[in-house]
């Protein structure tokens, strides 16, 4: 090899040392790749070595090493994830187009066009980062992810430059350090975790939180440090305890354990709230067993002898992450109170977790290649989005969005892949394949069994959508569905058929009022007339009119009557459908942003009174009903349905209340709660006394408050009466 040392120097340290040490760390990495390739081209790389020695010669890093330490870490990195040479040399280069006076020519005329694309790649995306516009960062995100979709290899490459920036980071200006720290947050970690590289994740993120939030940094090094000796001890016992239950099983796994990961804990607390003290994973276990029906059995056995917490069993075995992370979780509370958290493997899953995309590389035949990988499809569909929406600050919004979305893989019957979002039933699968087959979807076969269209579809399933002529969506369709495509198409096609009656319905009501204008007024309109005045009150096409006229969304009153006949003083015709007093003034204790006619209703459920937080739920044939904002039927109904309403606090109105009050059955009980809300000003409405045992009975009232405050102050004095055992709230419906 000829390394040529032509140019001007200023390296700490003797010249020839440093050549000599930087060589020697060539040849480490040159044995390290032939490991696990032993037919790899060791031409390429000696050849990628002194390239790249050359022009980075007289550069030095932050931390006055010489610059050619940092590709040759780059590479490193690399060949610990057993990358092909190609990746390797292309590591070793990735920064002479950016950095020196070699240009992307000179690359691909030297290297060839495999190794110069991945180095252009990895070239443009850095030029991008060091932009400082607004967007910069979704800027980079989208570079990125198009030069992936190129060559996954540029990534790779990129994200072990980035792992090694931030291992050196300490050299850098403290501006400049939290910068890239925030940004390796933002970007590089996250794509880590898509590609299920959990330890280059864990180490991106480790260290850049160190340097992007240093103080949180300190105070939670220090409330793990007071725990650390009581945390390893307890982890230590339990570890050797579980140790000796697997054995009894004839179960041989590895242990190991760990306190949660600072930025995890700082995740966790940020999010939720809360102290340390209530991290109920900070002490976490991981059994890497030998096959899959061990990690059943140790999970089946911890599960025993302990006592799992309620909600935190998690089977990432039988539906992997989008990610291909594969896992059982649990969280355990011990004898002595103190709360586990439990990972169970397989050594395959534990590589998997560990290595991600890096673990599908293959060799065959002394030829590398990258299976094909699902995880990949993600980048494309990602590429799709971008088409469909470039602005970048929104494409980050869907990117960091979709980074957390759940998906599924199923097979259609000939073999092709659908993705889905994880909850997704035969429907979605069906509106996924075509509209069509969709809204004629009448049944499923899923692995070879007809199931119905409901059913929830796992990872791996095979599905065939069974189709009939007479089939249709109808509104119960919309609560098993999971994906937005499928929602769009039933709630479309309910639109369509509501839209079908309404027309229909217009058209009679239309005819009944020309027979009788014809008859009682003896006018009469033509064809021509009646679309020119109906252009008056706004509308173009009949159709919409008489849509608008069969669902009441377009009252007929005097005023529209009076210009499609073209009467100035019209006749009197009372509308169809009016709105009765009694919604109007429901409609007037509300405040509906964005609806101005939409019909307003209480929900029986629970009651909402004036003060208390609520929600609006739309529904499509009773209008928006309200309810609390807590109300447990809101909890699994759609969010897109559900709208953002506000009491009327300048509406004066008063709501009924229904309570039984559970008292002593001493005389004088009556009077004492009704003068209770004699005093807050409450009218009764309705108040009874029903024996219930010997000693007590049930006092039955009705009352109207006009403002939950209000009601808070009667309840609390009920409560504290002397003689009341219970106060409960009823429901209005309720007898
Ligand atoms: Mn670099």
């Amino acid at each position: 090899m000829i390394i040529s040392c032509t140019r001007n120097v200023d390296i700490q340290g003797d010249l020839y040392y440093i050549l000599y040490k930087m060589i020697k760390r060539f040849f480490e990495l040159q044995e390290k790749v032939l490991n696990y390739h032993p037919k790899a081209n060791t031409e390429l790389l000696k050849k990628a070595y002194s390239v790249a020695a050359d022009a980075h010669m007289n550069q030095t890093r932050a931390d006055k090493e010489a610059y050619i330490s940092h590709p040759l870490s780059v590479a490193g990195i690399l060949a610990d994830m057993k990358l092909d040479e190609i990746s390797i040399a292309a590591a070793l280069l990735h920064d002479v187009v950016e950095d020196t006076d070699y240009t992307i020519e000179d690359i691909n005329s030297l290297f060839g066009k495999e190794v110069g694309g991945i180095v252009w790649g990895v070239t443009k995306i850095s030029k991008i980062s060091d932009l400082d516009a607004e967007n910069a960062q979704a800027e980079t995100l989208k570079k990125i992810i198009i030069a992936m979709t190129g060559d996954v290899r540029v990534i790779l490459i990129k994200l072990a430059d980035r792992l090694h920036n931030i291992l050196t980071l300490g050299a850098l200006k403290e501006e400049k350090r939290k910068r890239i720290a925030r940004e390796t947050l933002d970007i590089y970690a996250p794509i880590a975790a898509r590609l299920g590289m959990g330890k280059i994740k864990v180490t991106l993120e480790d260290i850049s939180f160190q340097y992007s939030c240093p103080e949180e940094y300190d105070k939670i090094t220090r409330e793990i440090g007071v725990r650390e000796e009581w945390a390893n001890q307890k982890l230590e016992k339990f570890r050797k305890e579980l140790k000796k239950n697997l054995r009894e099983l004839g179960i041989s796994g590895d242990i190991e354990y760990r306190i949660k990961r600072k930025f995890s804990i700082y995740k966790k607390l940020k999010k939720q709230n809360i102290d340390i003290e209530k991290v109920y994973d900070l002490l976490a276990l991981r059994v890497v067993t030998k096959s899959v029906a061990d990690c059943y059995v140790v999970i089946g056995e911890v599960h025993q002898r302990y006592t799992p917490l309620p909600g935190r069993w998690r089977d990432f075995i039988a539906h992997p992450r989008n990610n291909g992370y594969q896992s059982i979780h649990t969280t355990i509370i011990s004898g002595d109170g103190i709360k586990y958290e439990i990972q169970v493997r397989t050594k395959e899953m534990h590589k998997i977790a560990e290595e991600g995309i890096a673990a599908h590389w293959k060799y065959k035949e002394g030829i590398s290649f990258l299976e094909n990988d699902q995880r990949l499809n993600w980048f494309r569909e990602m590429i799709d989005a971008h088409k469909e929406n470039p602005d970048p600050e929104e494409f980050l919004n869907l990117l960091k969005g979709d980074l957390i979305v759940k998906e599924i893989y199923v097979f259609t019957p000939k073999g092709k892949v659908v993705n889905l979002k994880i909850g997704s039933t035969a429907i979605d699968f069906a509106y996924a394949i075509h509209t069509e087959i969709g809204d004629k979807c009448y049944g499923a076969i899923v692995n070879e069994h007809m199931v119905s269209i409901k059913k929830t579809l796992n990872s791996g399933d095979v599905v065939e959508i069974v189709t009939r002529k007479n089939a249709s969506p109808s509104l119960g369709w919309l609560k098993h569905t999971a994906t937005s495509k499928a929602r769009k198409k039933i709630l479309t096609f309910l639109q369509q058929e509501e839209n079908k009656k309404n027309i229909e319905k217009g058209k009679r009501l239309w005819s009944k009022i020309l027979r009788e204008y014809k008859k009682k007024y003896k006018i009469r309109i033509d064809d021509n007339e009646f679309r020119d005045r109906l252009r008056k009150i706004h509308y173009n096409e009949i159709e919409t009119f008489f849509r608008d006229i069969g669902s009441n969304k377009k009252v007929l009153d005097k005023k529209t009557l009076g210009v499609i006949f073209n009467e100035v003083e019209a006749f009197e015709i009372t509308p169809k459908k009016v709105r009765s007093k009694k919604r109007d003034q429901l409609y007037r204790m509300i405040r509906v942003d964005g609806y101005q006619d939409i019909d307003v209703k209480f929900a029986k459920c629970c009651n909402p009174i004036k003060g208390e937080k609520i929600k609006g739920f739309i529904t499509l044939k009773r209008g928006l009903v309200i309810h609390r904002e807590n109300c447990s039927s809101l909890r699994n109904v759609m969010q897109d349905r559900i709208k953002k309403v506000e009491w009327n606090e300048e509406a004066e109105f008063s709501q009924l209340v229904k309570y039984d009050i559970i008292v002593s059955d001493k005389p004088g009980m009556l009077s004492l709660i009704s003068n209770i809300t004699a005093k807050h000003e409450s009218n009764i409405k309705k108040i009874e006394n029903e024996a219930i045992t010997q000693n007590s009975s049930k006092i039955k009232i009705s009352f109207e408050i006009s403002h939950v405050d209000q009601l808070k102050e009667i309840y609390k004095e009920f409560s504290a009466t002397k003689g009341v055992f219970q106060v409960l709230r009823k429901r209005i419906s309720e007898k």
